[in-house]
């Protein structure tokens, strides 16, 4: 008989984490808590894995990532099936996310050895000429620490990487999706069944915490910007290096040349996809006056048609932490009380686990939902004078992970303008998906980049050599 528990709530009985359905509480499944002993003594297995891993060269790696890509490939519905049932987002969500964390894995193994491989530089020293070669050498054990918003890319977005640099991987996926972070280490051991070169610890956040101490070579953390900062503190005590990839607050910016039908329907995917729970989901609009009426009508409009429930055809699935309910709650009437407006939505749009698509317009710039991380279907659109209040506006966060222009002829210098790790133009999201791009952020957001050939240097240390003629 299938086990029921309280929806989405991740338990511990017995030294197991239980992992539950956000919605309808089925049980996902069990996995053994790791205490900080076995922690240390599975980074210590991995240390063996990496030395074995790293003699295999690019060559020997990337055959073998490219074996765990056609896995993932191949088995892509069993794991958005997976991830819908212990995450609860709909099934074409978890596809489109699996199907980039498979475009991942392809590229970092095809590029690892362009990238980090052995290469000649010429040297000069005063008046000495110097042959010099300059390359990339793991680190040795890298430890990924994952949130549960996108369980399958945030691993990979980083793990894939570490692995094609030459270094063993020891995951701690989110205590809400640790079943979809197993699936990952155990379909990489069926490709490379010699030693445990892609490995997992489970339990709540005192298990990533040990991770960070365990005497791992880096860690690659990916989640929230209150945990990014005790991720650094605790790395700090042995001088471990570390890449935050942390929370955000994206705007996207609609100019009065920009096509309404197309950034109202970006928008809509941008702000909506996966409930809202995506880093660089935008959750601020703001658009110039003269298109105003007209963007937020249409804007409306298509979010008014989705669909919000816990089946695999929904357009929004459920919420997936509990807590953060609370926080989307507050967001949306402490907007609603300092004087903002749902054109869509509002606060009875929360009916837990699940929340209707919510658009606040009129927000004071100093409200919750304008300033902190929602993470939730919800949105504020203002209205600005021109793209200049706009930058201003998009700017006055400590966040800077993402964000978005619509328009034409002044959309690249606004896209500039942007304090942000990344800007698209005319569309929404598209970075994530793009393997040769960097991916990360600034200020609150985070440090350091995953994806491209900066994600593959953050995976090896350089190391210079000259030798005298
Ligand atoms: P979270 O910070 O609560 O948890 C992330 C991971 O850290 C989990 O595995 C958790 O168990 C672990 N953890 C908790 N306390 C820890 C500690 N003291 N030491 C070490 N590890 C600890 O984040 P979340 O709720 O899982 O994920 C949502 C957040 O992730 C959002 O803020 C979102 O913006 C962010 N996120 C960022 C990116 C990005 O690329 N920048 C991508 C996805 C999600």
């Amino acid at each position: 008989m299938t086990a029921v528990h309280t929806p989405g709530v991740p338990r511990v009985e017995n030294g197991e984490l239980i992992s539950t359905n956000p919605a309808t509480g089925v049980e996902a499944g069990r996995l053994r808590v790791s205490d900080p002993a076995a922690v240390r003594a599975t980074v210590d297995r991995a240390r063996v894995a990496a030395d074995w891993w790293a003699g295999l060269g690019f060559a020997g790696r990337r055959a073998r990532l490219l074996r765990w890509r056609a896995v993932l490939a191949n088995r892509l519905t069993e794991l958005a099936e997976l991830a819908h049932l212990e995450g609860g987002k709909p099934v074409a969500d978890a596809i489109v996310e699996i199907a980039s964390a498979v475009e991942h894995i392809d590229w970092a193994a095809r590029n690892a050895r362009r990238v980090l491989g052995h290469r000649r530089v010429r040297s000069r020293l005063v008046v000495a000429e110097f042959a010099a070669h300059l390359e990339y050498q793991p680190y040795g054990v890298v430890g990924v620490i994952g949130p549960w918003n996108y369980p399958v890319l945030t691993p990979v977005s980083s793990a894939a990487y570490a692995l094609a640099a030459g270094n063993a991987v020891v995951l701690k996926p989110s205590e809400y999706t640790p079943v979809v972070g197993q699936w990952l280490v155990d379909t990489f051991a069926e490709v490379v069944p010699e030693q445990p070169v892609f490995s997992a610890v489970h339990g709540l956040g005192e298990v990533g915490a040990a991770l960070c101490r365990s005497g791992v070579n880096k860690v690659a953390f990916t989640g929230s910007t209150a945990t990014a900062k005790k991720v650094m503190a605790a790395c700090a005590e042995s001088l471990t290096p570390v890449l935050l990839e942390a929370g955000g607050k994206d705007a996207m910016i609609v100019d009065e040349d920009a096509d309404l039908d197309a950034a109202a329907q970006a928008c809509v995917w941008g702000a909506l996809t996966n409930a809202g729970q995506t880093c660089i989901g935008i959750e601020r609009a703001y658009v110039v006056e003269p298109v105003y009426d007209a963007f937020l009508g249409k804007l409306v409009e298509k979010a008014g048609r989705l669909t919000v429930g816990a089946g695999d055809g929904a357009d929004i699935g459920p919420i997936t932490m509990p807590a953060q309910i609370a926080v989307i709650r507050r967001h949306i009437t402490d907007a609603v009380a300092a004087g903002g407006r749902a054109v869509l939505g509002g606060p009875d749009a929360v009916q837990p686990p699940f929340v209707r698509p919510t658009i606040l317009v009129d927000v004071p710039e100093d409200a919750a939902a304008v300033r902190e991380e929602t993470f939730g279907p919800t949105l504020t659109v203002r209205r600005v004078r021109d793209a200049d209040e706009a930058v201003a506006l998009a700017n006055a966060v400590p966040y800077g992970l993402g964000g978005s222009v619509f328009g034409r002829r002044r959309a690249v210098a606004v896209a500039r303008r942007l304090r942000s790790g990344m800007a698209a133009i005319n569309s929404t999201l598209t970075f994530v998906g793009m393997s040769t791009l960097p991916f990360g952020g600034v200020g609150d957001s985070g440090f350091g980049r995953i994806h491209g050939d900066d994600g593959l240097r953050e995976f090896g240390r350089a190391k210079a050599v000259t030798r005298r003629r």
